[in-house]
């Protein structure tokens, strides 16, 4: 059998960052690692809590959502994490909370506007809102149909999974993901900040403007294009 440990390990130690960042209560939340070689992730088991987690315990899962190694249920969203390692061949690591910022823009079924410089070094855009799912998707298949929700929106509006590595899906909550799972990791914190942020932008002004174009392009290309001086 293959050796499997370098991504149990990536997977535990991601895992063990939510709780940290107060990104996740009890078992909520999942963070995947995956190894493109081998064609597989390891995923957090399925409702064990945080504190008795291990890296031997993560679950090895194909591409197909199908256990390939480990005694544990793999998380209850593996399909979703499955559904995205097999279609985006760039990404390293997937995060999947109900942060309760994040969470609330999706419960409200809104895009989470670009108010400021915080969101503009991170991304272009408003953070999308996945419609929420159709009764059909919901009865079938759900978890596999929620990644398909996920890349029709991207889709949809016509973005990059490689330039936007969040989005929140409607009703539900937040997924992020990166070229590893820590960038997953902190992209997810990311969100969660813009989220509390935006909310208390539009409680303080509910009619702030959205960032203006020239802060937009400042500020994100001095963190990634060419030329980017940006370190704080
Ligand atoms: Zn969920």
């Amino acid at each position: 059998m293959p050796n499997y440990d370098h991504i149990q390990q990536a997977a535990y130690t991601a895992n063990m960052q939510l709780p940290k960042l107060g990104l996740v209560v009890f078992t909520f939340g999942n963070v995947s690692a995956v190894d493109r070689a081998l064609g597989v992730f390891a995923i957090k088991p399925s409702g064990v809590p945080y504190d008795d987690l291990s890296p031997e315990k993560m679950v090895i899962v194909d591409f197909d959502g199908k256990t390939v190694a480990g005694n544990l249920r793999p998380s209850s969203d593996t399909k979703t994490h499955a559904i995205l390692y097999k279609n985006w061949s760039s990404i390293g690591g997937i995060v999947h909370t109900h942060s309760t910022y994040a969470t609330a823009w999706a419960q409200a079924q809104r895009d989470i506007p670009i108010f400021g410089t915080t969101h503009a070094d991170h991304n272009t855009v408003d953070i999308p809102c996945a419609p929420p799912m159709s009764d059909s998707m919901i009865q079938g298949d759900y978890e596999y149909e929620t990644g398909f929700q996920i890349m029709n929106c991207l889709k949809d509006r016509n973005l990059s999974h490689e330039e936007l590595e969040m989005i929140i899906v409607g009703n539900h909550a937040p997924f992020t993901w990166g070229k590893t799972p820590e960038k997953a990791v902190y992209n997810s914190a990311v969100l969660e900040t813009i989220a509390h942020m935006a909310l208390l932008t539009e409680q303080i002004n509910p009619q702030a403007p959205r960032l203006k174009d020239a802060l937009i392009k400042k500020h994100f290309e001095r963190k990634h294009g060419p030329e980017s001086y940006y370190g704080q």
